[in-house]
């Protein structure tokens, strides 16, 4: 019997969250959001029908409460609960309880996952239904003696896994005897730590091996298919950051190998749902005919099912919905098979520093739009745009960025393309390296494997300083972006004519460094000396944040997004390079004029002088609110207040000059 959904709460947030409500909408099913008191303003919330405030920020207080959940779905009448990936999405006493309450889980039944849970237990379970395992040992027996014993039969170098690790959690490399017992000890202490469970299991380490998953689909009907593969080779501390589909240089006959395992696998467990099949390959003699160890069942949608959707021309989400209402998988194998096309990749933008042992990073996006997308080939999954934070207290993914194209280079072209016409600002990211990590010649060569990223640190790694032309460049910005005024009727060159001093020195620091940069104005020109080096620029036109200059006659563009302390330069490489405040805001130099800027964007509040005022130094001038803060700016020098053309309630943007400060003698 179908039992129609008709309202769907979604048990998430972020963009797994917007993914779902986009299909759910596309189907003409109401959402309800849920949300802790920080994502009160989040896209999830925004795009959802309906929402419930959970609780606080930490997941434990909000999204993980099964109480608090449930009781949203009842408050709201919805009929279904989609759990999203991470939070409660394998999580068998939610699924029971859902079940218990009268509420559809679209996900597979509790017992499916408790089968999988446990890598151990999944594995000793695919053993017996002939599904090749990883070589090692998954027994009960926990004492130091067996699991010594255990890797000599096995033979080093092997992988100690906590059986309910995830994430890349709870895992350990041992090359040689007398690392076995620290590294036991470190994997029992981080899955106790993280899973509440010590439990480990050894396993051979695969040398060179790829990462190769099957996206499966059962239903109540007792069918089961697969969707093709995914190939997620790249990972950095076991996780993945680049994946695509179908895998590179995989031959017909091993797709059908693998895809039987997987559908043994699903059926295994009565599978109802979508799930994802994980396969080691031991690549170290190429990938035809590689032997595949099946490494775990993961009981839920995967973060990289967009690369299948793109090649299957499929709604993965729509499936599951179907599947949960109690309908029939609506193919069987060959149908599949005989529609996938193309090839697609996906790249994980992360909050996070690659040239930084990929360190997690917080913040607040100043430029992203995820929306603005035209080409139907790119896709961007996220559930921030600008002004948003990305905080402590989840997951650090700002978006998944995915191409589709006919053949593997151009859907990674289609992709590079995507990230370079997608400036994110304000954090810091890891976009840079994924340009490097796409544009590699081994990766377009498709050789992957997961010691890929690890192999090529030196090109993939390291970061150019920030070079004598970036601060010529960010000069120029600051330059440009003060002229920026809301409703402000001036063009560009005459702003800077009427409002620029003559002379005027930027200064900035990187670490320890400090430059500088002399601006000379020359007419509509400047002439800008950064290390001894003197270059004419002039501005064209600084508009989204697209500065178009020539430089020694020599006319480019570059994305500049400049805020109150800093300028961030995206191009091939994002360099972010900080201002001194006290700089900009004018020169201090009696003999010099003085101009007054805006810290920040804001509000003017007051304006306390008038054109061709005499003031002192230290006279207050304008008061204005910025961040929700009153701000005081004062007089740097004394003289005759010109250029002042703001009222209050006027909006300015940082960086604006509201007003310059010249010498009585000057006229
Ligand atoms: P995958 O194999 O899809 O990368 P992992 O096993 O690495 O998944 O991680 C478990 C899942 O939980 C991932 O999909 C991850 O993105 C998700 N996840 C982890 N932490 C959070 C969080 N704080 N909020 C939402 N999802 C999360
Ligand atoms: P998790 O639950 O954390 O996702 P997995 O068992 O799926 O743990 O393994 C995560 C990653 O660790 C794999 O994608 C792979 O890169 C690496 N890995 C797992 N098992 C092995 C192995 N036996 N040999 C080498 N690498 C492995
Ligand atoms: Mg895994």
């Amino acid at each position: 019997m179908n039992k129609p959904i008709r309202k769907v709460l979604i048990a998430n947030r972020g963009e797994i969250a917007c993914r779902v409500i986009r299909t759910c909408r596309n189907q003409g099913i109401k959402t309800v959001a849920v949300y802790s008191e920080v994502d009160a303003n989040a896209q999830h919330v925004i795009q959802a029908d309906e929402a419930v405030m959970i609780g606080a920020a930490a997941a434990s207080e909000s999204y993980l409460v099964h109480d608090k959940i449930i009781d949203a779905a009842k408050r709201t009448g919805a009929d279904a609960i989609h759990p999203g990936y991470g939070f409660l999405s394998e999580n068998p006493e939610f699924a029971e309880r859902c079940e218990r309450e009268g509420i559809i889980f679209t996900g597979p039944s509790a017992a499916s996952m408790r089968a999988m849970a446990l890598k151990g237990a999944a594995k000793k379970l695919m053993e017996d239904a002939d599904v090749p395992v990883v070589p090692g040992y998954h027994g009960n027996d926990q004492s130091l003696e067996t699991m010594t014993k255990e890797a000599e039969r096995i033979g080093y170098p092997i992988l100690i896994k906590a059986v309910a690790g995830g994430g890349g959690k709870g895992m350990r490399m041992v090359y040689a005897a007398d690392e076995l017992e620290a590294a036991i000890e470190a994997a029992k202490r981080e899955g106790q730590n993280s899973f509440g469970n010590a439990d480990i299991l050894i396993e051979k380490l695969i040398q060179k091996p790829r990462h190769i998953e099957l996206q499966v689909f059962g239903d109540s009907h007792g069918n089961a298919v697969h969707l093709f593969e995914r190939d997620c080779s790249l990972q950095r501390r076991h996780q993945k950051v680049v994946e695509e589909a179908p895998a590179p240089g995989m031959s017909d006959e091993m797709r059908q190998a693998m895809g039987e395992a997987a559908v043994k696998a699903a059926k295994a467990i009565n599978y109802v749902g979508a799930g994802t099949v994980e396969f080691i390959v031991d690549v170290a003699n190429g990938l035809d005919n590689a032997p595949f160890y099946f490494m775990e069942m993961n009981t839920r949608l995967q973060v990289e099912h967009p690369v299948t959707e793109l090649i299957t021309h499929q709604d993965l989400v729509d499936w599951q919905i179907r599947i949960a209402e109690g309908h029939e998988i609506p193919f069987d194998q060959d149908d599949i098979n005989s529609f996938v096309s193309g090839h697609a990749v996906e790249v994980r933008l992360y909050a996070e520093d690659p040239y930084n042992n990929f360190s997690p990073a917080i913040g607040t996006l100043s430029v992203f739009d995820p929306y603005a997308l035209e080409n139907e080939d790119q896709r961007i999954d996220t559930g921030v745009i600008a002004g948003d934070d990305v905080s402590i207290h989840y997951d650090p993914m700002i978006a998944k960025l995915i191409a589709y194209g006919d053949d593997r280079e151009s859907a990674i072209d289609n992709l590079i393309s995507l990230i370079n016409t997608t400036p994110v600002t304000g954090l810091t990211t890891n976009r840079d390296f994924l340009i490097s990590a796409l544009d590699h010649d081994s990766f377009r060569a498709g050789d992957l494997y997961t010691g890929f990223i690890e192999d090529f640190s030196d090109t993939l790694l390291s970061k150019p300083a920030p070079s004598s032309n970036d601060y010529l460049l960010a000069a120029l910005s600051t330059l440009a972006s003060r002229s920026i005024m809301t409703d402000d009727p001036w063009s560009i060159q005459d702003s800077f004519r009427v409002n620029l001093p003559k002379t005027e020195t930027l200064t900035f620091i990187d670490g320890e460094d400090i430059k500088t940069a002399s601006i000379e104005a020359v007419g509509d020109a400047f002439k800008i000396t950064v290390d001894e080096h003197t270059s004419n620029v002039s501005v064209l036109s600084f508009e989204d944040n697209l500065l178009t200059f020539e430089l020694d006659g020599l006319r480019s563009s570059i994305f500049a997004d400049v805020q109150n302390d800093q300028v961030t330069l995206v191009g091939r490489y994002t360099q972010t390079i900080k201002r001194f405040l006290a700089e900009t805001a004018g020169s201090d130099d009696a003999d010099g004029p003085g101009a007054i800027t805006a810290p920040m964007p804001g509000k003017i509040l007051e304006i306390k002088t008038s054109n061709g005022a005499s003031v002192e130094k230290g006279d207050a001038l304008i008061v204005m609110e910025a961040m929700k803060m009153e701000q005081t700016l004062k007089a740097p020098r004394a003289g005759i207040v010109e250029g002042l053309n703001m009222k209050a309630n006027d909006q300015v943007s940082d960086g604006a000059i509201l007003l310059t400060i010249n010498d009585v003698t000057e006229e």
